[in-house]
């Protein structure tokens, strides 16, 4: 489905992304883990046109995608939710969302979506006239997948979910992330808490420093003793 290969990203002087390659099948729920600065947020930014890769290819359903704009990769169905959540602070919930929607022209479509949003996270109904920045960190990360999920997407590109929330509401954003998987999308996660990551995953890469250093099955990587020791504390 998505197949990116021989990737490099530079920002100046720096390497950030060294060559690497990543697959998505359909329905797969992959993750990525790494330390900070490794260069996962780069790939996703990559991934949804938001910085062009210095040298690689990214294809999508067959078609390169890496000379696409940000606006059209989103209508081939990838939506991005940013690190930090970057929702609008001044506009109210349903304005995010419906910005979720912008490309979108079927209206009814939007209206079922939008029902269907609301019923995944109730509490942003109840929130819907209420100003973004109000909300608390975990209520605004379900605000950032909700306002991507309006743009109907195949592929979900999550960075950092998990950022700042409480364990309770760590737990509750992962299950979420595998509810909207199990409906029918598929996922690219980027996680530094690496544990919850590969207990949801179907297949995982592991980055240092701007390469894949190992892959696998999320369980193969949960049991691998080297993955213990750096990324899920001995
Ligand atoms: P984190 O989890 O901290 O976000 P990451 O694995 O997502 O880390 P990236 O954000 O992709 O890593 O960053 C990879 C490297 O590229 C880092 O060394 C970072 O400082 C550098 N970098 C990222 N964005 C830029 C930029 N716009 N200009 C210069 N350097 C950048």
């Amino acid at each position: 489905m998505l197949k990116i290969e021989n990737l490099h990203i530079k920002y100046g002087a720096i390497h950030a992304v060294k060559g690497i390659d990543i697959e998505v099948n359909e329905g797969e729920i992959v993750t990525l883990i790494g330390a900070n600065g490794a260069g996962k947020t780069s790939i996703l930014k990559a991934l949804s046109g938001l910085v062009k890769p210095s040298e690689g290819t990214i294809t999508y359903d067959g078609k390169v995608l890496n000379k696409k704009s940000a606006q059209d990769i989103m209508k081939a169905g990838i939506s991005h939710v940013p690190e930090g959540r970057r929702i609008f602070a001044d506009m109210t919930v349903l304005e995010n969302l419906e910005l979720g929607a912008y490309q979108r022209k079927d209206k009814e479509g939007i209206k079922k979506d939008l029902e269907a949003v609301y019923e995944r996270f109730p509490i942003l109904k109840d929130r819907s006239k209420q100003a973004a920045g109000t909300l608390s960190g975990g209520e605004q990360q379900m605000l950032a997948m909700g306002r991507a999920l309006m743009a109907n997407p195949k592929i979900l590109l999550l960075d950092e979910p998990s950022m700042g929330l409480a364990p309770i509401l760590v737990k509750e954003i992962f299950s979420i992330i595998k509810d909207i998987n199990a409906k029918g999308t598929t996922i690219l996660l980027v996680e530094q808490n690496a544990r919850m990551a590969l207990s949801v995953a179907t297949r995982a890469y592991v980055m240092e420093t701007g390469k894949i250093v190992m892959s696998g099955t999320g369980q193969e990587l949960a049991d691998s003793e080297e993955i213990q020791k750096a990324y899920l504390g001995g």
